[in-house]
């Protein structure tokens, strides 16, 4: 079964009109999948956001290709970030929803150079269930693996 594509017209988002150059941006690279732009909120010097060309809102409703291609956009602009302002690390950070901490519903992951004490961090409240309890996560996501919904290995 093909993987769920978003319907929606282009030009109904922010980012939808930074692709068609109805918004400027400070543009880093872009291809036929991907583009790459400064963030305005800049968290530190190089932080870029890739977004897909093509309107979808969320890692939900790209296609393999289109994740592909993300990733393949945020290894370049990472590569060039590390020549380009040395961070000492480097973070990817991918939102989804508004309880995932998304703000803007057409799909982007954030290139984040990172230094020490630069004032970034991430509330990640270990819980620990156990074993038994992993292992019937484990379980269920193998069976929700089996849905029409998830592709299936190329
Ligand atoms: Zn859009």
């Amino acid at each position: 079964m093909p993987h769920f594509v978003d319907p929606s017209p282009a030009g109904v988002c922010i980012f939808c009109r930074i692709v068609q150059g109805e918004i400027p941006s400070a543009k880093v690279y872009e291809d036929a999948l991907t583009i790459a732009f400064m963030d305005l909120g800049q968290v530190n010097p190089g932080h870029v956001l890739v977004a897909t060309k093509r309107h979808a809102a969320n890692i939900f409703e790209i296609t393999d290709e289109e994740s592909a291609a993300v990733m393949q956009t945020a290894r370049k602009v990472a590569l060039a970030a590390k020549i380009a302002f040395e961070p000492a690390g480097l973070t990817l950070l991918q939102a989804n929803g508004v309880e995932g901490g998304q703000t803007v519903a057409h799909f982007h992951l954030h290139v984040v150079p990172r230094h020490a004490d630069d004032g970034v961090s991430f509330s990640w409240p270990r819980k620990e269930p156990g074993g038994a309890v992993l292992e019937g996560y484990a379980l269920q996501l193998r069976n929700a693996m089996l849905s029409e919904s998830v592709p299936v290995a190329a």
